[in-house]
């Protein structure tokens, strides 16, 4: 008799409009229809708004895409309002440099008070077969189009790398704020490497410098202190420089 194939773990994840759970390659469907019977509903109530125009976008973990978001945003905001959000719901650990790249061209983000000299960008424009270099401040209508498929680095040094995809666009009335997560794939779960019960901490310990995951009781026995330790989190730069999770407006 042949061997079952060992399940493959299918990250899943939720609709934050309906709550219900969906495994990875099902929710886009999901999210189309559960948006339709949203929106009809607003309709209904029969608030007289401008039309606007969103992109919703698949983010996920180009090295480990277990980690996954839909997103939609309006097209009148920029890519700096999407590394903002990446930032704070991701990414940010302590004000690293980041980039989008899309098609020929590498889009930047400036740190505030701007970098030394303002001939930082045009120096690099003409680069010998290097992507041209800009700023982050234009609009993902003036970049994104349906299907493209484009990247995101966070911090040059330990890099966090995103890819990106613009599943549709879409024009509705709406109120909406610049960015609505739509869903995400559930908290996953790691086992402790000392004792096989779910692990609440990723650090570097032991005798060598690897990464592993670890309870907090075994951290207790072990007594390992905080300087080790990172917070096992729900992003793809857990584990990764400073990283601790979301940060709070
Ligand atoms: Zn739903
Ligand atoms: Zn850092
Ligand atoms: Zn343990």
């Amino acid at each position: 008799m042949p061997t079952p194939k060992p399940k493959r773990q299918m990250a899943r994840g939720s609709c934050t409009l309906c709550g219900k759970e969906f495994s990875k390659n099902k929710i886009a469907a999901h999210l189309d229809q559960c948006w339709t019977e949203l929106t009809a509903k607003e309709k209904h109530d029969g608030r007289a708004l401008a039309p606007t125009r969103f992109f919703r976008l698949l983010i996920e973990g180009r090295e480990e895409p277990k980690y996954w978001l839909h997103l939609d945003v309006r097209a009148d905001a920029t890519l700096e309002d999407l590394d903002d959000f990446l930032r704070r719901f991701w990414l940010e650990c302590c004000g690293h440099l980041s980039a989008f790249t899309i098609s020929e061209t590498r889009y930047r983000w400036e740190p505030p008070g701007g970098f030394d000299g303002d001939d930082f960008f045009d120096s690099l424009d003409d680069g010998f077969g290097m992507p041209r270099e800009v700023r982050m401040d234009i609009t993902l209508a003036e970049t994104l189009s349906p299907g493209l498929h484009f990247e995101y680095e966070y911090d040059f040094g330990d890099t966090t790398e995103l890819k990106l995809q613009v599943l549709s666009e879409h024009e509705e009335p709406t109120r909406r704020k610049n960015l609505l997560v739509l869903a995400r794939n559930e908290p996953l779960v790691s086992p402790c490497l000392e004792c096989g019960q779910p692990a609440d901490w990723i650090g570097t310990y032991g005798d060598s410098y690897e990464t592993r995951t670890i309870c907090d009781a075994c951290t207790e026995k072990k007594g390992f202190g905080d300087a080790q330790l990172l917070p096992l989190v729900n992003s793809p730069r857990t584990g990764v420089c400073a990283y601790t999770g979301v940060l709070e407006d």
